[in-house]
C-alpha cells in the first residue's frame, strides 16, 4: 500500500497500485487530523480514510516564550534531555566533539587542530559559531 517516489512515501492503491492523492484534511482535534486519500487513476477512483496524529514531541521549541508541550517526549529527545542532565552534573567537565569546535579559542585552523578534522571543510560544517564582523562606521 505505500511506495517510494522522489524520495517520499506515498500511499498507492490495493486495487490498482495508482497512486493516492489526498483530497481533504479536517482537524479532529489538536493533534489529529482525517484524511481522505483517493486514487490518482480516474477508471478505479476508489477512496481511502486515514489519519495523521502527532504523537509526541521531537526537540523542543527554540521560542524562549514558548509553553512546553503538552506531548510526551520521543525517546531520542528523553536520550537527549538525559545527557544534558547528565553533562550538567558533571560540570560540562567534558565536551562533545561538535562543543568542542564551538568552545576552542583561536582561528579556524585551531578549530580544525582541536576538532582533529582533515580538512578545513569539515570543521566549518560542524563549526556553529557566528562570525565576527566589524560594525558599519560612517565615511
Ligand atoms: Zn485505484
Amino acid at each position: 500500500m505505500s511506495a517510494v517516489a522522489g524520495g517520499r512515501v506515498i500511499f498507492s492503491c490495493e486495487s490498482c497500485d495508482s497512486r493516492l492523492i489526498k483530497r481533504t484534511s479536517t482537524l479532529v482535534h489538536k493533534y489529529l487530523r482525517n484524511d481522505i486519500y483517493v486514487c490518482d487513476n480516474p477508471l478505479c477512483g476508489a477512496s481511502y480514510s486515514g489519519h495523521s496524529e502527532l504523537t509526541g514531541i521531537a526537540s523542543p521549541s527554540g521560542v524562549p516564550t514558548a509553553l512546553p508541550s503538552e506531548l510526551p517526549p520521543t525517546p531520542s529527545f528523553l536520550r537527549a534531555q538525559m545527557q544534558l542532565a547528565w553533562k550538567a552534573g558533571k560540570g560540562y567537565i567534558q565536551l562533545d566533539l561538535l562543543d568542542a569546535i564551538d568552545a576552542t579559542v583561536g582561528n579556524r585552523g585551531d578549530k580544525q587542530d582541536a576538532a582533529g578534522h582533515q580538512s578545513p571543510a569539515t570543521t566549518g560544517r560542524y563549526d556553529h559559531a557566528l562570525p565576527v564582523v566589524k560594525p558599519p562606521r560612517l565615511r
